[in-house]
């Protein structure tokens, strides 16, 4: 079973809740697809047994061949090359890597080559494998790591949790779009209602089965439960708002492993998903795409 879990911005609780849930699997995986800002491994400190770097396919010119017909220039539409002084200049962080202007080159000039963007990990933390991608700071898209980390995941039956980048950009539906289930996390507070409803959005476009987790919990009474209620969102549980919890938090610690209470809670979690995502195969919800 994979599980995603999503937020409409970062900060809510969502890599608290996918640590902890795959934590209280037995042997479970988690897959840190927030490669902007990875803070999982903070949590659970991996033991990294592989790494891999990540790169993209950005055009090389040689100058022997370039006659300066611009013909490639033209071609890109994100100005990713330009013709001046009898040069042709390769801006690669501006290249989407769409291969047209070395197709485009009526002389050869134009080859590609490989231009390293981040990277993956691999490790264990207890019986926990950890898949972690790190986008290197000014990179445009993470959309190549978390293709990379995807292809990573072991076909055993794992319980996977995979920690979506916050808000819902490519790189949020490049995670989302083999899963089982979505979690939409969401704080009880008014700016909690929009953030969620910016995932909810989401995940109904994508036809997947969802819940939703109100993290820092105080009562019944609170802005996300009213707009879960009157838009019929299905809460799966929900995070009490505590002084203990916040400290192991800021110790970076994976609670459900040090406090049975917390383990409980995110085993029902997990529970709870199983018998949806076991319905929604009986009903054909057509959750597989
Ligand atoms: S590969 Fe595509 S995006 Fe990159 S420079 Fe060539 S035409 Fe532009
Ligand atoms: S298309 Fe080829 S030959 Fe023409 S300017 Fe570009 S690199 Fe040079």
């Amino acid at each position: 079973m994979k599980v995603a879990v999503l937020s409409g911005k970062g900060g809510t609780g969502k890599t608290f809740a996918a640590t902890n849930l795959a934590a209280s699997a037995d042997n479970g995986v988690y897959v840190d697809c927030d490669v902007e800002e990875p803070n999982g491994h903070l949590f659970f400190k991996p033991q990294v047994e592989y790494t891999e770097s990540v790169g993209v396919l950005v055009p090389q010119v040689d100058p022997q061949k370039c006659s300066g017909c611009r013909k490639c220039v033209e071609f890109c539409k994100f100005n990713a090359l330009a013709y001046a002084a009898h040069t042709l200049m390769v801006f690669e962080e501006m290249c989407h890597s769409c291969g047209g202007c070395t197709l485009m080159c009526p002389t050869g000039a134009l080859t590609e080559k490989v231009r390293a963007i981040g990277q993956v990990e691999r490790g264990y933390s207890e019986d926990t494998l950890v898949l972690s991608g790190f986008l290197n700071p000014g990179e445009e898209s993470g959309v190549p790591i978390i293709q990379k980390l995807l292809t990573m995941i072991p076909d055993n039956g794992a319980v996977t949790v995979l920690d979506a980048p916050p808000g819902s950009a490519c790189t949020v539906l490049e995670t989302i779009q083999d899963v089982d289930y979505c979690i939409l996390v969401a704080e009880p507070t008014v700016f909690g209602v929009h953030n969620l409803a910016v995932v909810y959005e989401l995940v109904t476009l994508f036809r997947k089965p969802y819940g939703v987790i109100i993290n820092k919990y105080l009562s019944q009474d609170n802005p996300v439960t009213e707009f879960c209620s009157k838009s019929r969102l299905n809460i799966i549980g929900s995070i009490p708002f505590e002084q203990e919890l916040g400290k192991k938090l800021a110790d970076g610690v994976v609670v459900a492993r040090h406090n049975g209470r917390y383990e409980r809670v995110f085993k029902e979690i997990l529970d709870r998903i199983d018998e949806e995502v076991a319905s929604s195969h009986e009903a054909g919800a057509g959750i597989k795409r």
